[in-house]
């Protein structure tokens, strides 16, 4: 059996990470209100989500110009560290690095520094980041293990509606919610 795992709000608090934003935001005089107004109008983009972007473009409009984006961005990610799913790595610790694998979506380097930060590379035997959709990756760990059952763990189901299901015949999909950790459990 090989498991797909996702990153945010799977793997890694991105909750908790989102405060930290709105914390250092907070201490430069940028209210909530405008990041969040903000950040809706830059997602609106369709571009991946890269936080340095997001902070760059955000502080050139709101005039910050004395606080670089690079010193915000490694403060946040700074008080972003320990935030790894622990009780979630305990089973995929469990499950053995080469049968488990993270599919992730957004900017490429955001998202492997936010990896890496968490220290969990060692945990899976492929990191993949897409930019948009996980359609291509996830067909691909499925025909490469045709023999295998795959269990594909993400919190958002729109990941699990755009899937081709004649071509993963072997997949099956585990919303993570609030019951995630229950239904995992019943696969193992
Ligand atoms: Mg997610």
């Amino acid at each position: 059996m090989k498991f797909i795992f996702d990153f945010d709000d799977v793997l890694f608090d991105t909750k908790k990470l989102k405060e930290n934003i709105f914390r250092c935001l907070g201490e430069i005089s940028i209210s909530k209100n405008t990041e969040e107004k903000y950040y809706e109008e830059f997602k609106s983009m369709g571009t991946p989500f890269s936080l340095k972007e997001f902070l760059s473009s955000l502080l050139t409009r709101e005039n910050k110009k004395k606080d670089t984006t690079e010193d915000i961005y490694e403060k946040i990610m700074s008080l972003s560290l320990n935030l790894a799913n622990t009780e979630l790595l305990k089973i995929i610790k469990k499950l053995g690095k080469k049968n488990c694998y993270i599919v992730t979506s957004g900017d490429e380097e955001f998202q492997l520094d936010k990896i890496r930060r968490s220290n969990i590379d060692d945990y899976f035997c492929e990191i993949l980041v897409a930019p948009h959709s996980k359609k291509g990756i996830i067909e691909k760990i499925c025909k490469e293990n045709k023999g295998e059952q795959i269990i594909f763990v993400d919190d958002k189901i729109k990941f699990f509606e755009d899937l081709d299901m004649t071509k993963c015949p072997n997949l099956k999909t585990i919303l993570f919610d609030e019951n995630g950790f229950e239904k995992l459990s019943s696969v193992l």
